[in-house]
């Protein structure tokens, strides 16, 4: 049997990955708008993966006896003014969400959950790619997004991402 806090704290990450699942996908609309449909594109897989997150930390709870909590998702509360800043967004999301998982993760420790740390193992090490890929967009977009025809090219090697299923399976 799971601790009523963790089980608090997963149920509720169920919710922030949909949330991230919206908010990317507000990224991609808003650069789908802008023709930049490479950016849109990996957006758009973005928000995949952060859907199956949420399917994980679901599936972890009815694993584990524990039926999920569905509530309603937020509203993507990103203002998108500008190419860059979206990027930034992002980056900032992404650190959020690493904050999130180690709560997760502290709440378990605190109550000796092995189980679910070891289940939280993988998303720890998942927000440090997520974090490093939101970290080289910016960067690539502060060296490259001023130059149209560079842009343009950084906007096909967007258009390349393809999804692919999360590796951790339950
Ligand atoms: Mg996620």
């Amino acid at each position: 049997m799971l601790d009523k806090k963790v089980v608090e704290l997963l149920n509720q990450q169920v919710n922030k990955e949909f949330y991230s699942a919206y908010l990317y996908l507000d990224f991609s609309n808003y650069y789908y708008d802008k023709e930049l449909n490479g950016f849109g594109n990996w957006y758009k897989i973005q928000a995949q993966e952060e859907r199956d997150h949420a399917m994980l930390f679901m599936q972890y709870l009815q694993n584990n006896g524990e039926r999920a909590t569905l509530e309603a998702i937020e509203k993507p509360g990103v203002e998108l003014s500008d190419n860059q800043a979206v990027l930034e967004a992002g980056l900032n999301h992404e650190r959020y969400v690493t904050s999130l998982i180690h709560a997760i993760y502290e709440a378990a420790y605190a109550v000796k959950d092995f189980r679910t740390m070891q289940f939280l193992d993988w998303f720890v090490k998942e927000q440090g790619e997520e974090e490093n890929n939101a970290d080289s967009l910016v960067k690539k977009y502060e060296l490259y997004g001023n130059d149209p025809r560079s842009l343009y090219m950084l906007d096909n090697e967007m258009a390349a991402r393809v999804y692919t299923a999360p590796s951790l399976v339950l």
